[in-house]
């Protein structure tokens, strides 16, 4: 006998106001087998609509997302504390990967190959149902990145917002509807991770899974899907180096580094969250990075003039604070910034000196606003000290010596890194990690292929 699981509910709270938002009714795993069933239906549809007509369907994707662009930041800024500029460079995000993709349903080209006595094709094959699965951290670019490559590659795509931040993924979901998107090509299902996000690992209707969250859980994930061999693309934690050289613009690597790191209030994979500065620069490049950390607004998000807003939760406040002034010898603090008192999850911008490289606040993902700095001697010290983490996403590399910058950026083990700048995401430029911080590539003109499969068609031509 099957017991019908109850339905459960999740009240969205605004972590700048702590105040009820929104109720929202979370899927079962008997509702996401069946959105599965139906995404599986649309799938047999979808990837004969002709590449043109897709094409323009993701294009008027696009054009409805840009539509409701401050409606998406808006909610964005209530459901996850997020700044409005930041909010609306997000759904813009999600507005140009769709226009990005939607050239590709003409343009995901098999080869012909030369061969003895006939002629050879391949053919880049849709998969089936595509699983993407969100984290809380970017509700809204995390789940444009993975859907729409997988539905210009020809999939249908279900897709798990974190619990905690259902909304602009369940507002995008509404105007792919609006926009001739066909029933059952792109399903959001609110829920858990233990049940709609398990199904989609364990139902084998699904044939790949898209994963952007902690390193446990994803690594949990592989384990699980390697029992169907279920194709899978892995967006895990980082703990980026952002390396200053003595020779650097002292002055612009220390007015960039607070925005490298508390943007989104530093919950962002691609945080740089250990600076490493070259011994004879440090007193100066400290001396400027004080007055750059307490300059950041940390404010109301709704505000055009916010640069910070609140944690997502009192949870991750909690976690954070803890690598700062939980129980045991604490670690030194250098400077902080300021936070707005009552209401809200806040976190001030902290900049922490740890005593050594064993500290915790050196090695784990702390994915709030606090940045631990430490000085290195030369070349070999910076990039040995970069690559002393199981993580590998992005990190930056500040000097004018170009020989050196491109020495060093080829020595870090990252997948992301950038020059005199903190730039990690492009659209058209791959994105993703080495080591530990996940496995595929996501965006730019590769993204595609780990939506497809290869098929490889020989037709004989002897008479
Ligand atoms: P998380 O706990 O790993 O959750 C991520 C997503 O997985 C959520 O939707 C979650 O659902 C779901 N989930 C949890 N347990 C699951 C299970 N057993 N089976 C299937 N799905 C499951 O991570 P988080 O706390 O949301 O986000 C913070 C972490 O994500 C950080 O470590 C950060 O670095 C990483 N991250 C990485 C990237 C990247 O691109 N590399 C980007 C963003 C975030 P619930 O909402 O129900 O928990
Ligand atoms: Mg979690």
């Amino acid at each position: 006998m099957t017991v019908p699981s109850t339905r459960t509910t999740y009240q969205v709270i605004d972590p700048s106001t702590e105040q009820p938002v929104v109720e929202v009714e979370l899927m079962s795993a008997e509702e996401t087998d069946r959105a599965i069933e139906r995404s599986q239906r649309a799938f047999d549809q979808w990837r004969h609509v002709a590449p043109a007509d897709r094409g323009r369907l993701l294009r008027s994707f696009a054009t409805a997302v840009d539509g409701a662009r401050e409606e998406l930041a808006a909610l964005e800024v209530r459901n996850s504390g997020h700044t409005i500029s930041n909010a609306r460079w997000e759904a813009g995000n999600v507005r140009d990967v769709l226009d990005y993709y939607s050239a590709a349903p003409e343009r995901h080209f098999g080869r012909q190959i030369p061969v003895a006595g006939g002629v050879d094709v391949t053919f880049k094959e849709p998969l089936g149902v595509v699983g993407i699965i969100v984290p809380w951290n970017f509700p809204m670019p995390i789940a444009g990145w993975g859907l729409a490559p997988a539905l210009a590659a020809g999939n249908t795509v279900v897709l798990k917002p974190a619990e905690l931040t259902p909304m602009t993924a369940m507002r995008l979901g509404e105007l792919a509807l609006e926009a001739g998107i066909p029933e059952g090509v792109l399903t959001v299902l609110p829920g858990k991770g233990s049940v709609v996000g398990d199904r989609f690992v364990t139902n084998p209707g699904v044939r790949k899974i898209c994963f952007t969250g902690s390193t446990e859980v994803g690594t949990r994930i592989m384990a699980r899907a390697a029992v169907q061999v279920k194709r899978l693309t892995l967006e895990l934690g980082g703990k980026s180096a952002n390396i200053v050289f003595a020779d650097a613009d002292l002055e612009k690597a220390a007015a960039t580094a607070p925005y490298s790191v508390f943007d989104n209030a530093g919950q962002d994979c691609c945080a740089r969250s250990r600076i490493l500065v070259q011994r004879s620069a440090y007193d100066r490049f400290m001396e400027l990075l004080e007055p750059a950390v307490t300059g950041v607004k940390v404010l109301a998000p709704g505000r055009d003039d916010s640069e910070m807003g609140p944690l997502v939760s009192a949870d991750q406040r909690d976690r954070v604070a803890a690598y700062v002034d939980g129980p045991g010898d604490g670690v030194e603090v250098a400077f902080r910034g300021s936070a707005p008192e009552g209401p809200g999850w806040w976190y001030p911008p902290t900049v922490v000196l740890p005593r050594s490289t064993a500290d915790a606040v050196w090695r784990e993902e702390v994915f709030g606003p606090v940045v631990a700095v430490l000085p290195f001697e030369d070349e070999a010290d910076a990039v040995r000290m970069a690559n002393d983490t199981e993580y590998g996403l992005s990190g930056s590399i500040w000097t004018r010596d170009v020989g050196k910058a491109l020495r060093v950026a080829r020595g870090v083990e990252a997948g992301n890194l950038s020059v005199n700048s903190h730039s990690s995401v492009r659209y058209s430029t791959p994105f993703g990690g080495f080591k530990a911080s996940g496995l595929g590539r996501e965006l730019g003109p590769d993204a595609l292929d780990s939506f497809s499969d290869v098929k490889n068609v020989f037709i004989d031509t002897e008479d």
